[in-house]
């Protein structure tokens, strides 16, 4: 069957890497790229990095410029996708108009998670698209002391961007380590330590209890009984996948949109990025992946296995994703987890320089560099090689 109309909802990483896919691949036909944010594509990293310290501009993190005439794409930007039916294959958009289409990218990603019961006071923020982010670095102008909820990526890059802003930064995290989830315990301590060798208050193991302020936010109540101030706080306790529109479209959602192992959702309809949960092939488990590389990799694979059918094959992914904190380049592929054997390799944690392998039943199962990007991609290879952990220490030191 031909496809005359590929609608694609989500016009960010995800969307537009799997538009130029499409065109890669040959496709000719009409591109309706649906997006509720009212720019066009833009790169999300820098929001918590160069974005918020006022080194990069909006104009520095674009990726696509709409160019009037674009090979045929239609950008219909600030429209949101209200509804779909997937077996009519109709997409009801928020003016209530109706897009017939052939094919479908659902590639809405995900929003930041607000702190349940939080009040709404001026200086309270959620991190996640360029007008979240515009916000907040105009709030740090004017702002002395940060409090950051949530020690996962998001809030400790921002701890740290704030930090090297010249602000003082308090961060509050549930768990006993912060990046727990990223990293495992033991490397965890290792960046809670540089953390606060930079003079970042961290404080693990202890919840919020209340934000303080009456209009505007003055500080965060702790669950120990103390209190932190603060002029700005940043809520940075993870995202939910965008779904809701999908709710009645007949297509299955749990914790994101269920696909099979090649990313189709139902009959000409694929996922793609943080809002897809596809049954990966390694694992034999549905995941859903809420990291750069995952929605670049499977957004191409998506479209391809929009227009070739089932035997574009399965979508096989070793999780990668980085983050810049201070001077540290982390990088992580695979996954960590507390239990796992471990090897450090070329450096070591003090120099602040190195690779660590994580292994489990004998296999090499993750990786993680500091300052080692090219090791960490041959690291990364070798896990997709399922490669013994025998084999991964062999290599890591040199024999
Ligand atoms: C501040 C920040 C820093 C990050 N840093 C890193 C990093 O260092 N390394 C890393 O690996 N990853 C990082 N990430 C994660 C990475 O940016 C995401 O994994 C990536 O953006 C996912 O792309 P996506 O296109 O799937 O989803 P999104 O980027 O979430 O885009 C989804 C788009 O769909 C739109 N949309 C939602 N619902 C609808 C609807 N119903 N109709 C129309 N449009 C809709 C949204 O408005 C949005 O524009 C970071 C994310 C953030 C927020």
């Amino acid at each position: 069957m031909s496809l005359e109309t590929i609608a694609v909802v989500g016009s960010s990483l995800a969307g537009l890497r799997a538009i130029e896919a499409l065109r890669r691949e040959g496709y000719g036909g009409r591109i309706v790229a649906i997006g509720e944010e009212p720019v066009m594509p833009y790169d999300r990293p820098p929001l918590s990095k160069q974005f918020l310290k006022g080194e990069w501009d909006a104009e520095k993190i674009a990726l696509r410029h709409d160019v009037g005439d674009d090979e045929g794409i239609e950008w219909w930007l600030g429209r949101k996708a209200e509804a779909l039916d997937a077996k009519a294959k109709r997409l009801t958009l928020d003016a209530g108009e109706t897009l017939d289409f052939d094919g479908l990218v659902i590639a809405t990603g995900a929003r930041a998670r607000a702190f349940p019961g939080a009040p709404d006071l001026d200086g309270c923020f959620l991190l996640r698209n360029l007008a979240d982010a515009e916000a907040l670095r105009t709030a740090l102008d004017d702002a002395s002391r940060v409090a950051v909820i949530g020690a996962g990526f998001i809030g400790m890059e921002v701890a740290a961007t704030c930090r090297e802003r010249g602000l003082e930064v308090s961060v509050v995290e549930f768990l006993e380590t912060p990046l727990v989830r990223g990293l495992g315990t033991k490397l965890g301590e290792y960046v809670a330590g540089v953390f606060r060798g930079h003079g970042v208050d961290l404080r693990c193991g202890v919840g919020v209890e209340g934000f303080l302020g009456d209009g505007r936010v003055s500080g965060l109540a702790l669950a120990d009984g103390s209190q932190i101030e603060a002029d700005v706080v940043v809520v940075g306790i993870g995202v939910t996948p965008n779904t809701e529109w999908l709710e009645g479209s007949g297509l299955e959602i749990d914790n994101g949109v269920v696909c099979d192992e090649t990313c189709a959702a139902a009959q000409d309809i694929v996922a793609a990025g943080d809002v897809a949960r596809w049954l990966d092939p390694r694992s034999g488990v549905h995941t859903r992946v809420e990291h750069w590389t995952n929605a670049v990799e499977q957004s191409v694979h998506a479209a391809k296995r929009l227009l070739h059918g089932p035997e574009a094959g399965p979508f096989v992914h070793v999780p990668y994703v980085w983050s810049d904190q201070f001077e540290l380049r982390i990088q992580i592929a695979g996954e960590v987890r507390d239990g796992d054997e471990m090897e450090v390799g070329l450096g070591s944690l003090e120099e602040g320089r190195c690779l660590v392998a994580f292994g489990r039943e004998g296999k090499l199962t993750g990786a993680v560099g500091i300052k080692r990007a090219r090791q960490l991609n041959e690291f990364r290879d070798l896990i997709g090689e399922d490669t013994s952990w025998d084999d991964a220490v062999a290599k890591l030191r040199g024999d």
